[in-house]
């Protein structure tokens, strides 16, 4: 039941020349895990952050948050799950860009018909970080406004989506009129390309009062300014870093803007227990058969050009999710 599996991985932290596809060994799945060989799976923008050190891992490292396949063999102790069973996974730690992986078993959801091995692997990491951050991190409902930076990315576009379909109306920031033309299409009303627009000045003239609460994963470039978008008591949720690390902020400056809130959540602490996992993936695969979110495919690499994907991720030139083929 030992082998190798072939995975993508990095010997240094870097840019993306430092993905490696190697031959890798793979133990038997230990107790309490499950071994799953990949048929998708999903790249996230964490994934460049592993890569490059912000979020530095022990090295060597095989990459890669997200992904579905097909259960081929079960450790000891593994009842619940059956050897030929789809599952998906996204909290279960780095080591996806592989064609097979062991897996804790607790991490895995099993995947309904209407969800394609692909669109999970499409959606999971992406859908169940709208789940927490519309339901949980803050209650968004019917007939707020929002903004949502990074529109026509891959967690923006399930986002409008969603949002838009719970009658939400959603300001979104783009770099392109391409990308605010597919945000607007996704449902987000008011699309900002922030390459000729100021988002402040655009939000105070889309909503004079200003707005409960902003999504901001861009951090660096916005995150400041972001505070100026909200209504007195709204709430920044700043839960990512495309743009890189935000500048400190001055605790001071909270009460200046209006006795503000900030908050700086991650997935992994949202679906850290197995019941909040399994609630989450449902909410998301409920929201998908229903068909307020339709997650697409926009982009597929095979598994050995990771390093493209990663470049092009980081270069904005992709919109919504993209899916490496082991
Ligand atoms: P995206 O597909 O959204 O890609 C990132 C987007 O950010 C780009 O397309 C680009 O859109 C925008 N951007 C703005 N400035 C820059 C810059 N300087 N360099 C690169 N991109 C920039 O990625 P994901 O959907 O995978 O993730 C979106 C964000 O959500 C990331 O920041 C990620 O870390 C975060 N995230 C956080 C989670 C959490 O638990 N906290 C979970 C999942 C994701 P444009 O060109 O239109 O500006």
């Amino acid at each position: 039941m030992s082998g190798t599996t072939r995975a993508i991985r990095v010997h240094a932290h870097g840019g993306p020349e430092r993905l490696r596809l190697e031959d890798v060994p793979l133990p038997p799945p230990g107790r309490g895990e499950v071994r799953v060989r990949h048929t998708a799976i999903g790249v996230n923008f964490i994934d460049t952050y592993h890569r490059s050190g912000l979020y530095p891992l022990p090295l060597p490292a095989v990459l890669g948050s997200e992904a579905a396949g097909v259960i081929e063999a079960l450790g000891e102790g593994v009842h619940e799950l059956a050897v030929g069973a789809r599952v998906g996974y996204c909290s279960a730690g780095p080591g996806a860009y592989a064609t097979r992986r062991n897996v804790s078993a607790s991490k895995l959801v099993p995947l309904p018909d209407h969800v394609s091995d692909e669109l999970a692997a499409a959606s999971m990491l992406k859908g169940m970080t709208v789940e927490f951050l519309v339901q949980r991190c803050f209650r968004v409902t019917e007939g707020m406004t929002v903004l949502w930076h990074a529109a026509a990315g891959g967690v923006g576009l399930l986002a409008c989506q969603w949002l838009s379909a719970m009658g939400v109306t959603v300001i979104g920031t783009v770099s392109t009129d391409d990308k605010a033309a597919l945000a607007k299409a996704h449902g987000c009303a008011h699309p900002i390309v922030t390459t000729r627009e100021d988002f402040v000045l655009r939000v105070k003239e889309l909503a004079p009062g200003k707005l409960p609460v902003v999504y901001d994963s861009v951090g660096k470039d916005t995150v400041h300014r972001s505070l100026d978008c909200l209504a007195p008591r709204g709430l920044l949720v700043s839960f990512g870093n495309a743009s890189g690390k935000p500048e400190p902020l001055e605790l001071l400056t909270l009460g200046q803007k209006g006795s503000l809130y900030v908050t700086r959540p991650s997935l992994m602490t949202y679906v850290a227990s197995r019941e909040e996992l399994v609630a989450s993936a449902t909410t998301l695969f409920d929201a998908i058969g229903r068909g307020w979110v339709r997650p697409e495919v926009r982009h597929r690499y095979a598994l050995a050009d990771a390093a493209e994907a990663h470049r092009a991720l980081e270069a904005r030139e992709t919109t919504g999710s993209i899916v490496l083929v082991p």
